[in-house]
């Protein structure tokens, strides 16, 4: 409560300054006015004049020196599909996790850092990259507990690694090195544009969603799914047979993909993926009823 005023007292100065800026410059900035439009904005939804129904998206964040962080995009993503974005902090704190899932309708697991290849029961490779073993941990945890609980889960890229792991699976440690054949799945193209094809199981969920056979997905991983956790089934594999999506229904309410579909919903672009996400607000709001 006390950050929030202290956001809206240096909105006000920044309203303030740009007030003055305005009149020695003569443009027209209407800060102030815009704010109480948003105050009103705000103002009716504590009023109940308009009503919420959009479902609360948990999105799994990491620490990096000392800072929370996650990419913008899964934010933008979740509300743009009509969910409440809320950042769940990196915790290793198990009564923590579990009364944070209590306040969500579903949860994102995004993307990052290689697992530790100890959680599937392998040593390291020398081309093993960057792994935290505190996000690991704190992952494990709220896959555990959403597991559990039946909360929708979509896994994103590390995400989808993290839930075949957690659920008994294994992983390449390093495409390139171990699987020499297969196709560039580093692109270093933009993460909006597609890099490679995935041919999607015909009686798959994720069929469903998309409604074809193919598509072309962006890619960014030097590790992928090896050995599949059971309960998971493959629905997508990229043309060299890497996995690149799983999903558990319906014993378990999961989709997980290996590309990230954030990257490819928001701005102008086609909105092809979109109904990964808008699919999890659904789920969503079927598990909080
Ligand atoms: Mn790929």
């Amino acid at each position: 409560m006390k950050s929030m005023k202290r956001i809206i007292l240096t909105l006000l100065a920044i309203g303030a300054a740009t007030a003055s800026f305005c009149q020695q410059t003569d443009v027209n900035l209407p800060f102030t006015p815009q704010l109480e439009q948003l105050y009103q904005a705000a103002d009716q939804r504590l009023t109940g004049q308009a009503t919420n129904t959009r479902p609360v998206i948990g999105i799994s964040t990491c620490e990096d020196s000392g800072k929370t962080r996650v990419n913008t995009v899964y934010i933008k993503a979740v509300e743009r599909a009509g969910g409440i974005p809320l950042l769940l902090p990196c915790t290793r704190r198990p009564e923590l996790i579990a009364d944070l899932l209590q306040q969500v309708d579903a949860l994102i697991l995004t993307g990052g850092e290689d697992l530790h290849p100890l959680l599937y029961g392998e040593e390291p490779l020398q081309q093993l990259e960057e792994v935290d073993s505190s996000r690991d941990v704190y992952d494990l945890l709220l896959l555990h507990v959403a597991l559990k609980r039946g909360i929708p889960i979509l896994g994103i890229c590390r995400g989808e690694q993290l839930c075949n792991v957690g659920m008994g699976g294994t992983l390449y440690q390093d495409l390139p090195s171990q699987q020499p054949q297969s196709l560039m799945h580093r692109q270093s193209i933009p993460a909006s544009v597609g890099a490679h094809t995935i041919t999607i199981e015909p009686d798959s969920y994720l069929y469903r969603l998309l409604g074809q056979r193919t598509a072309v997905v962006n890619s960014f991983h030097h590790q992928a799914i090896k050995e599949v956790a059971p309960g998971l089934k493959v629905s997508a594999r990229a043309a060299d047979g890497v996995v690149e999506a799983v999903e558990g229904f319906p014993t378990y309410n999961l989709l997980a993909v290996q590309f990230h579909p954030e990257h490819l919903v928001v701005g102008e672009q086609a909105a092809f993926f979109l109904p990964l996400f808008t699919n999890l607000i659904q789920r969503a709001k079927t598990f909080r009823r």
